[in-house]
Formats: structure tokens, sequence, C-alpha cells
């Protein structure tokens, strides 16, 4: 199994600059590789653009590109990997665009790839061979090939603990420089499942999370503190004169700001995700309309803030690990609207009735507790057990049209397909004909 152990960098400012100039390297490679793809065609010659076609011409042709005005080569400064990424980058670029085009690729349309600008795109390059990664009796340091001994801001060697490094991609974000080791891990089956049981998830608006049982995950209190610090840093920034040295800084400030915020997000979901992976056996969400929803103005943010797509993610792999099983409920299960005592459907339910009251049996319980106990019934109901989704889901029109709860296994990689805009319409149009 692969996994990605990111950790902070910590270099000197020394370092910092080669960091700086390795990733520019990466870049120069990629714009240097696309503009020769749309020369050869323009000139209607047919270009090669595999990896090891970009990698042969661009070797031919380095010493004429990568040079400085007075024609000294200047690519020896920067190690190979360096321009290796951007050509392995543009690669697949190429690639996404050429498949897309031809209806191999599944998803968004990929447009042609553009030149990087160096404003606006994210620094980054990587090592795949040579001897980069881990170092012996030094825990807390990655080496980096012509960079030298980088600290890092935590033990590397043990979250990577042993497992073989495959890739080191380097990035910046946010004024900060992380590595991102990709690990081979032996896949480790657990012997068994946790034993807490089944557990229905309702993620939630006002806390994080609601479970079947009663227990409610609360949002990171930090939240709210850090978002009126954000709003005023924009604040500042909005009155900034544009192009000057306070506005670059108030800009910097504004991207701090937002860093933290999503780090500590990313942090709670994580814990959660862990938690939850390592106590029950069965557990069930629901499959929200993420983008569906976030067009609502008024849930917007705090859609955003739950990440739920964050936690669905964190939740699919981390189930693999332990044995535990997620049952991702159809979208179209009406799980606030429905009693979970009598099972009668309210035919309104407005998003600020916190508590629901049923008129049919009389039941008054929390609106997220309700879900979530809906959620697990659902997601345990025994029709729906070898209801497995993956690829057939997408094309089976016959359960798109229905509104049954449908479980699947998102543990397995292929079930993890969202369904996009287009189905999402013909859903719609199938269930009003
Ligand atoms: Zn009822």
């Amino acid at each position: 199994m692969l996994e990605a152990v990111k950790v902070a960098l910590d270099p000197t400012p020394a370092q910092e600059r080669l960091l700086l100039s390795h990733a520019g390297a990466a870049r120069f490679a990629y714009n240097a590789g696309l503009a020769h793809v749309k020369e050869m065609l323009e000139a209607r010659e047919k270009p090669e653009w595999s990896l090891y076609a970009l990698r042969r011409w661009w070797n031919v042709n380095k010493d004429m590109l990568a040079v400085d005005s007075d024609g000294t080569p200047w690519w020896r400064e920067n190690s190979k990997e360096a321009y290796n990424s951007g050509l392995e980058a543009l690669a697949a670029a190429l690639s996404n665009w050429s498949k897309s085009r031809g209806g191999q690729r599944r998803g968004r349309r990929m447009g042609f790839p553009k030149f990087k600008s160096k404003d606006r795109t994210t620094p980054r390059f990587a090592y795949t061979t040579g001897s980069f990664g881990l170092i012996d009796r030094d825990s807390k340091a990655l080496r980096l090939p012509r960079i030298g001994r980088v600290h890092c801001m935590e033990n590397i060697a043990e979250r990577v603990g042993g497992a073989r490094v495959l890739r080191m991609t380097v990035s910046r974000r946010a004024g900060r420089w992380y590595a991102a080791l990709t690990v081979e891990r032996e896949d480790r089956t657990p012997t068994r499942p946790p034993k807490g049981g089944a557990v229905g998830v309702d993620l939630g608006v006002k806390s994080l999370a609601t479970l079947s049982d009663g227990t409610t995950i609360a949002n990171p209190h930090t939240l709210k503190a850090n978002e009126r610090r954000l709003k005023r840093a924009q604040r500042s920034l909005s009155r900034r004169q544009p192009g000057s040295h306070r506005r670059a800084r108030a800009r910097e400030r504004v991207v701090r700001l937002h860093a933290r915020v999503a780090n500590q997000r990313r942090d709670t979901l994580n814990k959660l995700t862990t938690w939850l992976a390592d106590t029950y056996s069965n557990i069930s969400i629901e499959d929200l309309n993420v983008a569906g929803m976030v067009r609502n103005h008024r849930l917007a943010k705090a859609i955003e803030d739950a990440s739920f797509a964050e936690l669905r993610r964190q939740l699919e792999y981390k189930t693999m690990r332990t044995g535990a099983r997620l049952h991702v409920i159809d979208r179209w299960h009406p799980s606030s609207k429905l009693c979970s005592n009598c099972g009668s459907v309210k035919t309104k339910l407005s998003l600020g009735e916190r508590t629901y009251h049923c008129g049919t049996c009389g039941l008054v319980i929390d609106r997220d507790l309700n879900a979530a106990i809906n959620i697990q019934v659902a997601g345990s109901a025994p029709e729906t057990l070898n209801a497995h989704g993956g690829d057939g889901r997408r094309n089976d029109a016959s359960r798109r049209a229905t509104q049954t709860p449908v479980k699947c296994e998102p543990s397995s990689h292929a079930s993890g397909v969202r369904l996009g805009a287009d189905d999402r319409k013909t859903v719609l149009q199938t269930k009003t004909n």
C-alpha cells in the first residue's frame, strides 16, 4: 500500500534559496518542453510527449535552453531531478489532455496545458532517484541532493517507520516548505475489526459530527477566533495600495491565516476519523452532494468548515487499515426528514429547526442525532448488503432512479466515484417523470 507522509521543513535561508531555484528549474523545464510541443504542433508535426521522449529532448537541448545571457549554461546549478519533475508534470498534463479529448478520461474536461507563471504557481519539484530521503541516525532531517541536510519540524524517521521511500515531493505553501514522501508499506490485513459495533455519522453544521449513539464532536473552537483574524487581515489587505510593499505583506498575512485555518480543520478531521476507524466495526456516512450544497450561500461557509469530502476520503483509507467497514448512504435518502422512531417523512424541514418534532408519533429529538440514527439504520439494512457500488453505479440508470439507500464500500478503490453534475440532472429528471 502506498502512503504519503508529509512534513514541514525548516531550511536555512541559503537552503531556501536553493529550494526556490530547484522549483524554478522544474518550472523552466516544464515551460520549455511545452513551448517545444506547441511548436511541433503548429508545424503540423507529431510531437512525442512521453516522459522518455521529453527527457531525451531536454538532454539534447539543455545547453542551448538553460543558459545565461552570455551563453553560460546554468542547468548544473540544480539537481537533474528538478528538471525531470517538471517534464514529468508536463507529460502527465499532455496525456490527461489527450485522453480527456479522446473520451478515455473521466471527470472534468482537461484543457491543453498552459505555461506556468512564476507568480501564480506553487513552487514544487520532486526527487525520484538517487540518494534522497531519510538520513541514518538523524531522525529529524532529510537529505535533498544538491541542497543538503534539511532539518524537519518532526521526527520524520519515526513517521516513515521503516517503510520504503519511493518519492519525495518538495513544495512551498503559504510561505512554508514541505516534503511529502510517498512510502510503500506492507499490507497489514487487520486480524479482527474494531469491536464498537455499528455507528451512523451525521456531518453537522452546528457541531462537526453527531454519532447515532449520541456522541457529538464539536467544531474546533479555535476556528471562530481565526476567522475573525482572517476577516480583519482581509480588510486591511483591501485598503492597501496596489503594488505596494505593505500590500504584499498584508497578502502574506491573509495567506498564512488561511493555511492555519485549513491546518486546524484537517487536524480535527484526522483525529475524528482515526478514532472512528479504530472504534467502530461498521461506519455509515451520507454521500453528501457537496458541490451542490456549496452553491447555497447560507450553508457555504459551514460546509467548507466541516470538510465533508475530506472526512470521507480519510475514512476510506483508515477503515481499510483497521478492518472496519464503511457504508456510504445514497444522498437521496431523506436522513434528516425521516423520523427515526416511526419512519414517517416530513415534507419540510428548514435548516433553522434544530430539533425534530414528529407529527405522527410525537418524537422530540435533536435534529442531527435523528439523522445519525437514520444513517446508521440505512447503512445496516440487509437488502443493501451486496449492493456494491463501483463502476456500475455511474452507468446503472435503474439504480440511479431509485431513492433507496445504496450501500457501497469505498474501501475498494473503484467505488469512490462521485456523480458529476450531469448525472445529478439525470437523477432529477428521472425522478419527476
Ligand atoms: Zn415519528
